[in-house]
């Protein structure tokens, strides 16, 4: 199987992933695989509790997003480890084949359209 074209796709969602982890989120010192959400920047005055409140929901939100993002980024590592190792582009559930036309669509999906969630 030629992995060329996913790999060049996968690379670059990773890059577009890391700018948008980048933008809600920094990397967790301690642990490298792991983001931490960040607190909107904002200058807010404690006196006011509105603002306090809102500035709560955005941190909520990028938390929210960081996640979802952060489980497309490790989707997306995995994949390019898979090609590192040859097993890209087999379903993980019953080791078949997955169809090309849904790696085009998906290059990181890691289960077969049987399979799919
Ligand atoms: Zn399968």
């Amino acid at each position: 199987m030629d992995t060329k074209i996913y790999k060049e796709k996968l690379e670059a969602e990773l890059k577009t992933l890391e700018q948008e982890l980048q933008s809600v989120g920094i990397k967790d010192p301690n642990n490298p695989q792991d983001w931490i959400a960040v607190q909107p920047e904002e200058n807010i005055s404690p006196a006011d509790e509105n603002e306090v409140a809102d500035t709560i929901d955005d941190f909520e939100n990028n938390r929210a997003i960081l996640n979802d993002l952060e489980i497309r980024y490790n989707d997306v590592k995995l994949a390019l480890e898979k090609i590192e190792k040859g097993t890209y582009g087999m379903c993980e559930i019953n080791n078949h084949p997955i169809d090309e036309d849904r790696l085009m669509a998906n290059p990181s999906a890691r289960t077969c359209k049987e399979h799919m969630e």
